[in-house]
């Protein structure tokens, strides 16, 4: 093979979406070997199977989570879906257990194609009062024995955080696996799988890429034999990322730590800022001592910090007058605080949670925020001022 050398540092984007295979006889052999899982085939073939820049940007969370491998895909549910399958065979009834504050899109996905196109049976863990109670999930592995539980580090909207090496210490010793879904907390909070998880998945649109865009997902893991199931499925599904985008990624997935601890900082700051307006009622933060998870956030990530999500809500006598709060806050930040409905990005993002989660959570006066890493004097001017506004 004739060697193309450029003094590049970086593995450029291979756009390529078939490889050239030289003969025929190198073509067969290439075919022979590509049996969907191999790791670093010698000629890369379809760009569905395998691309370069995409396993390069695959070795940039491979080295966050810590993983053997790191598989990327087109979107975060796209990395849900590839990591569901390889549990999902033919012949097994068993159940499966989903932590019921997980990701909107996630519900829609058991519900709708888990549920109502495979078959599978899919039941919800529910916390009381914001917490997974541990005591209540041993009964319920212990009834339904589920094979597989699925959760999230951090819950969406409200922030929950398990001590997920619990979790999976007593989903494992009644003998289902475990997909975590790293999203909110990422690896600078906590490695799932060093605490034996089987699949970590993340939407790399969020705090991986940080930039509001790129859509991706990415799942890691150390298994070889559920990664390999993992990587065929990728491939005959066609959840493969673009190159480009894997581009993108790699190079921004280089400052992901220095921003989400900058994201983390400023959440911080923001649930001060909140906790301490007379505007506000509540705020849910895992780095507050008042938020139900915060003796677990401490014992989960250490002095690492409580994530970058803050979800708050103003307070008022009546409906109206929360929900009237929460529409002047929204337009008096609207110059530099948007509504996207995304998170990570790096400047701040704001959703308003009845708008989106009504039927769970229905009190119009609560809004989701996603810290950006702005300058916290400026963010703090902003918010403030908008806090005011809304008294
Ligand atoms: C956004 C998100 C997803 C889905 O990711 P996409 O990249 O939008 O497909 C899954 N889990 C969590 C926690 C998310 O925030």
């Amino acid at each position: 093979m004739k060697k193309k050398t450029v003094n590049s540092s970086r593995t450029p984007v291979y756009r390529d979406a078939g490889f050239e295979l030289y003969d025929a006889g190198t073509t067969k052999d290439a075919f022979a070997r590509e049996t969907g899982n191999e790791r670093e085939p010698e000629l890369y073939i379809y760009s569905r199977y395998r691309n370069p820049t995409v396993v390069s940007a695959e070795e940039e969370v491979m080295k966050l989570e810590e993983s053997e491998w790191a598989l990327l895909t087109q979107s975060g549910m796209s990395a849900i879906d590839t990591a569901v399958s390889v549990f999902q065979k033919t012949g097994i009834t068993s159940s499966w257990l989903f932590f019921s504050e997980i990701y909107g899109g996630t519900i829609s996905y058991t519900e709708s194609i888990l549920k109502n196109r495979r078959g599978i049976r899919v039941s919800y863990f529910n916390p009381v009062n914001e917490v997974y109670d541990l005591d209540a999930f041993a009964a319920v592995l212990r009834e339904l024995r589920p094979g597989l539980v699925y959760i999230e580090a951090i819950s969406n909207p409200m922030l929950i955080v398990t001590d997920l090496q619990k979790v999976i210490e007593m989903a494992h010793s009644e003998g289902a696996a475990v997909i975590v879904d790293n999203t909110f907390a990422t690896p600078v909070l906590c490695k799932p799988l060093s605490f034996g998880a089987d699949i970590v998945i993340h939407s790399a649109t969020k705090y991986f890429s940080g930039h509001g865009n790129i859509t991706a997902g990415v799942m890691c893991g150390n298994d070889d034999s559920l990664m390999k199931q993992a990587v065929e499925y990728r491939k005959y599904v066609g959840h493969m990322l673009s190159p480009d985008d894997a581009y993108r990624l790699q190079t921004q997935i280089q400052s992901f730590r220095l921003r989400f601890e900058a994201q983390c900082r400023n959440a911080v700051g923001i649930s001060e800022l909140l906790v301490h307006h007379p505007s506000v009622e509540k705020v849910w933060y895992p780095g507050l001592p008042g938020h139900p998870s915060h003796q677990t956030a401490l014992r989960l990530f250490g002095n690492r910090g409580f994530g970058a999500m803050v979800t708050f809500g103003f307070g008022g006598k009546s409906e109206k007058e929360r929900k009237d709060r929460r529409d002047s806050f929204i337009k008096a930040v609207s110059g530099s605080i948007k509504i996207i409905p995304s998170l990570g990005d790096p400047r701040t993002i704001i959703m308003p949670v009845e708008s989106v989660w009504g039927a769970k959570y229905p009190d119009p006066g609560i809004i989701r925020m996603s810290p950006g890493f702005e300058d916290w004097q400026e963010m703090k001017d902003t918010i403030s001022g908008a806090l005011d506004k809304a008294l």
